[in-house]
């Protein structure tokens, strides 16, 4: 009887607090993030000293560490446990929660393990959705804690709240999926059009120069021209004339894409930093933006001036070390804005710069970075599209500055019909 109204007692006092950890769980995305928060709000929640979030691998099946708390570093990088292996494994192979209290060898399941000397008493949860286990939440109290044993009361607060750390990293692996598919997808819709503009663009000098070579030829330039050469010339020159109008049409029929429309370049920096912010907050980085309150407005397309800098800030946030300072800003140059992305991460060597635009190109330094070597060749063919330029200036070790700028009114055929109807 007394111990049932103190069970009561507990798991009533603590369902608001449960429900607000919960709420907090569902508002990141990012299932490194989620991982992060089920530890410290689990260790809130039943009054823990320490403790371990433990992610089961889908292929190999096996356990290894996701988030640790007051746990040697070296043992949560190396530790990886089979199925029915020590504690976890254990619980992740039964997907029973068990209450230890005091050694392991006191509990005769775990009595031939070894270790946790320093432990008082521990909760060790399956995390589930539906009936496949996907991690495994442990929860101590320590030797040298103020907190007594850990209750039956306590387990049945860990178990419920197990079950929503699960569908809360269900939902970030799906989001986090989602998210890498939909960045593939309109990169490369993306680069469709600005490729087919590159395309028109590289035909057409050739083609024009075809053209400048027939014409010379014609004006008489290398001699008298036989009446016969003359007319073929003058045809292949119609030709060459109908050749460069389709490429033209073509090029502008892929520039008409461009969306152009007056815009805040403050806003426009704002609004991309917030596009990456979870990453930024996720590498605790500090961001100053550098942007005159007086900057003129430009016409753009602001979508795909956007991802230009989504694309810089994320390549500055992938190569920045954690803390690292990110600075974002814009300057008003003679009919132009500037923009510019630095960062004081690992840097690039002069001969990638010089790389570093065309497409696939990875710098021997970033291997071990993921990435497709596809942002700035985009960024690149999209500030150009708008009559501007890109650069960047980089030294290992030291960080790198991209910049690139567009002009405070679009040049004439890039995307006046769109924007401007009446021009
Ligand atoms: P990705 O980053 O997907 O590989 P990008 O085209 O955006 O593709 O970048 C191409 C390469 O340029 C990167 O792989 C990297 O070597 C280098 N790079 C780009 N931005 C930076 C940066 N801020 N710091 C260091 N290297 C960079």
């Amino acid at each position: 009887m007394a111990e049932g109204s103190e069970k009561h007692f507990v798991e009533t006092e603590k369902m608001p607090l449960l429900l607000e950890m919960t709420r907090k769980l569902y508002l990141s995305l990012n299932i490194d993030d989620v991982v992060k928060q089920v530890l410290i709000l689990a260790m809130q929640l039943v009054d823990a000293d320490g403790g371990s979030v433990m992610l089961v691998d889908r292929k190999s099946k096996k356990l290894s560490i996701g988030k640790a708390s007051r746990l040697d570093e070296r043992y949560v990088e190396e530790t990886v446990l089979r199925m029915g292996e020590r504690v976890a494994g254990w619980v992740a192979d039964q997907k029973i929660p068990v209450l230890l209290h005091g050694k392991l060898r006191d509990n005769p399941q775990f009595s031939a393990l070894e270790g946790r000397d320093d432990v008082r008493s521990s909760l060790c949860v399956p995390v589930k959705i539906s009936d496949t286990v996907v991690g495994v939440l442990n929860l101590n109290r320590m030797m040298d804690g103020d907190m007594p044993e850990f209750t039956q009361a306590d387990l049945r607060v860990a178990v419920t709240f197990a079950r929503y750390c699960a569908a809360a990293m269900q939902n970030a692996r799906l989001c986090e999926t989602l998210m890498n598919r939909n960045q593939q997808f309109t990169e490369q819709s993306r680069s469709l059009t600005v490729w087919l503009a590159e395309i028109c663009h590289e035909i057409t000098t050739p083609i024009t120069a075809i053209k400048n070579y027939v014409k010379n030829i014609l004006d008489g330039d290398l001699g008298e021209v036989p009446e016969k050469v003359r007319q073929r010339l003058e045809r292949v020159s119609q030709q060459v004339d109908k050749t460069v109008g389709f490429l033209e049409e073509l090029r502008s029929a892929s520039a008409r894409e461009l969306d152009f429309q007056e815009i805040n370049v403050a806003l426009l920096i704002s609004e991309a930093l917030r596009s990456v912010e979870v990453w930024t907050e996720e590498k605790k980085l500090e961001v100053e933006v550098d942007v005159p309150g007086d900057l003129p407005t430009i016409r753009a397309d602001n979508e795909k001036i956007e991802q230009v800098l989504v694309n810089l800030l994320r390549n500055a946030i992938k190569f920045s070390g954690e803390s690292d300072k990110i600075t974002v800003g814009a300057k008003a140059g003679e009919n132009e804005i500037q923009f510019s992305v630095v960062d004081c991460g690992h840097g690039v060597s002069a001969e990638a710069v010089e790389m570093i635009f065309e497409q696939f190109y990875r710098a021997e330094e970033s291997q071990d970075v993921p990435g497709q070597g596809l942002g700035l060749a985009i960024s690149k063919k999209i500030v150009e599209l708008h009559g501007g330029r890109i650069w960047a200036e980089s030294e290992v070790g030291r960080g790198s500055r991209f910049y690139f700028t567009l002009p405070v009114r679009a040049r004439g055929a890039q995307g006046t019909q769109k924007a401007e109807p009446g021009d």
